[in-house]
């Protein structure tokens, strides 16, 4: 049987709020295998969680990073190069837009949410990127989270979903300059899970439930396996060939074109 052991790798884990959050989902197997993490996180309310959280895992670091702020993200790099010297795996899960933008209509967006949506949802991938390869001379891989919705309508996303299209194409440009360096980026596009972040988007409850009901499993997918597919992209034993790419976990629902009535259901 195949041994993972990812004793001596580095890990930058952003995004982590509770135990709910993907990035929480993301980080355990890593953590499981032996790779050290340094979580960031934005703002310090969150710290006495992630305190509670990662005291059973060796060498785990904290780091506050608001990723709008240039200083904050150079001040964590910084951090990152002194304590560690390199890195091997990023998971960037973190995204924000403000509520008004997923309660009114998308053609209503203003100008200043629309900024501040793409440059904590999309740029900060980029930025996060460009400083973490100069920590990645021997490789790397990094990994973000985006949404069905970057490229269909899905009610109420509305500016995240413009902000997701965003990062995935940022997704394939830091695949193609950073290639050379043999620094894989990849984008997982996971189904509807409850966490604090989904349940801040006006109609969630109504997409999590038509999504388990329409898809092809006939259920939601499960934050473990987030997890799971953010570790086979990550490590180079498993995923190694793979950049660029935008891979789904969400029961097949993406790829199905038509919803017809299911069997037992009273419509049509
Ligand atoms: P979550 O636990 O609420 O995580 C979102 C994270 O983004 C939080 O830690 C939040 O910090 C952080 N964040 C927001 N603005 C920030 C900033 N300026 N600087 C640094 N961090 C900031 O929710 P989640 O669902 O796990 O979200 C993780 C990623 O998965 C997001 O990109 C989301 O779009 C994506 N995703 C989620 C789903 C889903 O159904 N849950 C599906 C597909 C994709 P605060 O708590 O301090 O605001």
């Amino acid at each position: 049987m195949y041994q993972l052991d990812l004793t001596g790798k580095r890990a930058l884990v952003m995004g982590v709020t509770n135990q709910r959050s993907l990035a929480w989902a993301l980080a355990q197997p890593l953590a499981a295998a032996g790779a050290t993490i340094a979580y960031s996180y934005q703002g310090d309310r969150l710290r006495p969680t992630l305190e509670k959280l990662t005291e059973d895992q060796p060498g785990a670091t904290l780091h506050a990073c608001d990723v709008t702020d240039d200083a904050q993200l150079d001040a964590l790099f910084g951090d990152l190069e002194r304590d560690h010297g390199h890195l091997d795996f990023v998971v960037h899960a973190l995204a924000y837009a403000p509520p008004a933008t997923f309660a009114a209509p998308f053609v209503e967006t203003g100008r200043d949410d629309w900024k501040l949506a793409m440059d904590v949802s999309a740029y900060s991938l980029v930025a996060v990127a460009n400083r973490a390869r100069r920590l990645m001379q021997g490789g790397g891989s990094m990994v973000t989270l985006t949404y069905l919705a970057a490229e269909r309508v899905v009610p109420h996303y509305n500016m995240m979903g413009v902000a997701k299209a965003a990062l995935e194409a940022s997704v394939r440009y830091l695949a193609y300059d950073l290639g050379p360096q043999g620094v894989r980026v990849n984008a997982i596009s996971a189904g509807p899970v409850r966490t604090i972040a989904a349940r801040s988007i006006a109609g969630f409850g109504d997409m999590y439930s038509e999504a388990g009901r329409q898809s092809m499993l006939r259920r939601n997918i499960t934050a473990e396996e987030v997890g799971g597919l953010g570790l086979s992209l990550l490590v180079p034993e498993l995923g190694g060939g793979v950049t660029g790419e935008t891979v789904y976990v969400d029961a097949g629902f993406h790829a199905i074109g038509m919803f017809l009535p299911q069997a037992g259901s009273d419509e049509g």
